[in-house]
């Protein structure tokens, strides 16, 4: 099965993660843990072009082209072929944030990255996507508190996020089967209890 992590910075995917391949391995299953944009070597490097700060602007599209030739190389050399071995592959992020970011928060099209996602990805969906969802102010104050450097995403302003999070819930609203909107303002216990729901359901599959 194939799961992604999805949502806006500050929504706590990370920690949500680790909890989540530590529940599937208790259930004798075999985790890939991996990230987009990111994963492999080759889209590791794609990843660090998207993200550093530069003088010159990126274009949208060379931005939206970048992530896709990352996910290319990503599901490819990685996500197929652990899920043809029976594996479970646990992404932080995947097709939806580009929706979400390139799409909402950049304003290219849907059409254009759905024609993209078609092109080049040939049907490779998620099983379930859990959306941690949380209101922009809280998530950028906890981005603060973390204090890392900021990379060329989280610079933008939070119009930029508002949209992206519009976008999200969006796309969960069109597809409430597989994207589960987890609302990641309650406490850790809480969340956690409704990631086991959920995951229960599809390990019962
Ligand atoms: O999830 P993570 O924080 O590792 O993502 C790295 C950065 O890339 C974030 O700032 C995220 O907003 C951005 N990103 C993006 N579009 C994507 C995926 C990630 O803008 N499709």
């Amino acid at each position: 099965k194939f799961i992604s992590l999805e949502g806006i910075e500050g929504a706590g995917k990370s920690t949500q993660m680790a909890f989540i391949a530590d529940y599937l391995r208790q259930h004798q299953l075999t985790v890939v843990e991996t990230r987009e944009p990111g994963g492999t070597p080759l889209s590791e490097e794609i990843r660090a072009v998207l993200l550093s700060p530069r003088e010159e602007t990126m274009a949208d599209d060379t931005e939206l082209l970048l992530m896709f030739a990352a996910r290319v190389q990503h599901v490819q050399q990685k996500i197929l072929p652990a899920l043809a071995a029976g594996k479970w592959v646990l992404s932080d992020r995947f097709l939806d944030a580009t929706f979400a970011y390139q799409g909402g928060g950049r304003g290219v099209s849907a059409e254009r990255i759905q024609a993209l996602s078609e092109w080049s990805l040939q049907g490779v969906k998620t099983d379930l996507t859990l959306l941690f969802d949380l209101s922009v102010a809280t998530g950028q104050q906890r981005v603060q508190s973390r204090g890392n450097a900021r990379d060329r995403f989280e610079q933008q302003r939070n119009a930029f996020f508002e949209q992206v999070r519009h976008c999200y819930l969006q796309r969960a609203a069109n597809e409430p089967e597989r994207i589960q909107v987890i609302d990641a303002s309650q406490s850790v216990p809480l969340i956690q209890q409704q990631l086991k729901t959920c995951l229960d359901k599809l390990i019962r599959l």
